[in-house]
């Protein structure tokens, strides 16, 4: 499920949506210069950016993220923190929450967009 050829390899390792071989950015660390991506694949050639604004996409992915940790927070909130916390503390942990994931979600997000459109494909894992 995890393994190369999955969906969730390609997003969660970063790798190229089509060969899982490349790298999409060019670090590995998300807060050190996290908008670095490669315009290519190192292994099979893919062009990631297929077109200019391609990446505006990706803020609705990343808009579902945050929607999905705010859902968990207030669930997580009203279920087991009610009791032990008032709700502007919950509120003020969420924030500096969100504002320590953003580079996380920003490269979530595009590699989540990025693997709408393309598949992975075996046969181009070492061609170039
Ligand atoms: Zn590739």
């Amino acid at each position: 499920m995890f393994g190369k050829g999955s969906k969730l390899y390609s997003i969660f390792a970063m790798k190229c949506p089509r060969c899982h071989e490349g790298d999409i950015f060019e670090t590995r660390n998300p807060y050190k210069n996290m908008s670095a991506i490669h315009k290519n694949c190192s292994h099979c050639g893919l062009r990631y950016e297929k077109e200019m604004g391609f990446f505006f996409g990706a803020m609705y992915v990343s808009y579902m993220l945050n929607i999905a940790l705010f859902v968990t927070a207030i669930v997580a909130y009203f279920v087991l923190l009610d009791q032990y916390l008032e709700g502007w503390a919950l509120m003020t942990i969420y924030v500096i929450i969100t504002a320590f994931l953003v580079p996380v979600y920003y490269r979530l997000s595009r590699t989540i967009w990025l693997n709408f459109f393309d598949s992975y494909h075996p046969e181009k894992r070492g061609a170039k």
